[in-house]
């Protein structure tokens, strides 16, 4: 008799024991879900919100794939809901129905105009128990350009906005910024951090700001998280197409098992919650995959520095060895280095050598008397070539056929014509040679007179 009871008694202690092992287990796994019937009530199928996720924003300042490194610590079909640019309460109450309908807590990036303009919307999102960040006061989306003190002026108005509508109480709004259009610059991000304000990018949107219908802001939405797996969804409650794609995409993260999670900011009762840095990532590398990494360049600690002496000008000769060297190879036309720039010389062409001209060219018929001129031009005052051009024409003029040949032949080109000056008269002393005068023996008049009959009639 008391064996049996001793023995129930062992059975029952192995009971609870393994019901407590089971429960323990279950929590440890993550699948002790809560209670979403009890907190969602009238709706047991409701998608609901898994757990609560605690961020410091000061430890992860920046956060979403689609623009920094580090993104929410999210487990694998957890994903984050935020919504940007409301309260509009057309659609944003309606946005407030549906997640109410799911028991969905999501974030919400309020714009500073729209807070003053409607602020009881503020104070719903604060009564439903969804977290507040704030998304400038204009919502302008040149936040990568303006000046820092203009940003910084738009992100301090839509705060005091948003705190305005929720009566000045601090502990209602996180310090969660969304930067419109994600318009990053890093003097705002900066600024941010300096404020301990998170900067909140996202894993993806939905693309629910363009003209696309209700069916594309599904689609899109439930393809990005299928391809993520887990991450935070960028939509906005101002859209009528939002609002009507919202419920099919809750249905669908529901069939597909993924689990809402609702993040708020870490305050001095409530630490943030315990994470690992490889969390942050959306893909953390895995000790089971190989990694390719470079590798670091070390550190090398110098135990004195010494400056060495600048090169005096006598260590530049170039009259060194290594510089005759060179200029032994440039010599015999080698391949070398050029010791210092030098003009390019193009090479002459072989074809457009002239050949040499014949001794006859040079031979002066017997009997003819020339004279070839050279002057000096106006503009330098240098010897010319006038004899080249003079040349011809006086060889055109066979002196022969001149009346009164030894007074003629030696004249200027155009005396020829009857219309120069007569010939200094040293050229008519050997009229059968051929002279060069230089127009520096003549007088300027006459050199004036030569060049002028140069120029063709
Ligand atoms: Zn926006």
């Amino acid at each position: 008799m008391f064996a049996s009871v001793l023995i129930d008694i062992r059975k029952l202690s192995r009971t609870v024991i393994a019901v407590a092992l089971l429960g323990c287990v279950m929590v440890l796994n993550g699948m002790a879900e809560p209670a979403r019937a009890a907190e969602c009530p009238g709706n047991p199928n409701a998608l609901g919100t898994s757990r609560t996720l605690v961020v410091d924003p000061t430890e992860h300042p920046r956060i979403g794939t689609m623009q920094y490194r580090e993104t929410l610590p999210l487990a694998d079909h957890e994903v984050v809901l935020t919504f940007d640019d409301g309260p509009l309460p057309k659609y944003s109450n309606q946005v407030l129905a549906i997640l109410a309908s799911q028991c969905i807590k999501a974030t919400f990036f309020e714009i500073g105009e729209q807070s003053k303009a409607n602020p009881e919307g503020v104070r719903k999102l604060a009564a439903a128990g969804h977290t507040i960040g704030t998304h400038t006061q204009h919502h302008p989306l040149t936040m990568n350009k303006m000046p820092i003190e203009k940003a910084k002026q738009e992100i301090d108005d839509g705060i005091a906005s948003a705190l305005a509508a929720l009566n000045g109480d601090k502990s209602k709004l996180a310090p969660f910024f969304r930067i419109p259009g994600l318009m990053r610059a890093v003097g705002v991000e900066n600024y941010l951090a300096s404020q301990g304000i998170q900067t909140w990018s996202a894993d993806f949107p939905a693309d629910d700001w363009r003209h696309i219908s209700p069916q594309r802001v599904y689609d899109l939405a439930i393809q990005r998280i299928e391809a993520h797996h887990k991450g935070i969804l960028l939509l906005h409650d101002i859209q009528p197409r939002t609002v009507a794609a919202l419920p099919r995409i809750l249905a669908t993260l529901k069939e597909r098992g993924y689990r809402i999670v609702h993040v708020v900011p870490a305050t001095a009762d409530r630490p943030a919650t315990p994470t690992e840095p490889q969390q942050w990532f959306m893909h953390p590398p895995s000790e089971t995959v190989a990694v390719s990494r470079w590798p670091r360049v070390p550190n090398f600690v110098y135990t004195a520095s010494k400056t060495l002496p600048a090169p005096v000008f006598s260590d530049l000769d170039w009259r060194d060895a290594e510089a005759l060297d060179h200029a032994q190879h440039a010599r015999i036309g080698q391949p070398h280095q050029a010791l210092w720039p030098q003009p390019h010389v193009a090479p002459i062409d072989p074809a457009s050598t002239l050949s040499a001209p014949a001794a006859s060219v040079f031979r002066i018929p017997e009997g003819e008397s020339l004279t070839l001129l050279a002057a000096r031009s106006h503009a330098n005052h240098g010897v010319a070539q006038v004899a080249a051009s003079a040349a011809p024409r006086a060889q055109a003029l066979p002196a022969r056929q001149v009346k009164g040949a030894k007074k003629t032949a030696h004249l200027p080109p155009g005396a020829a014509h009857g219309k120069g000056r007569p010939a200094p008269q040293h050229a008519e002393q050997n009229a059968d040679s051929v002279h060069v005068a230089s127009l520096k023996k003549r007088a300027p008049r006459a050199e004036a007179a030569a060049i002028a009959k140069r120029v063709p009639d």
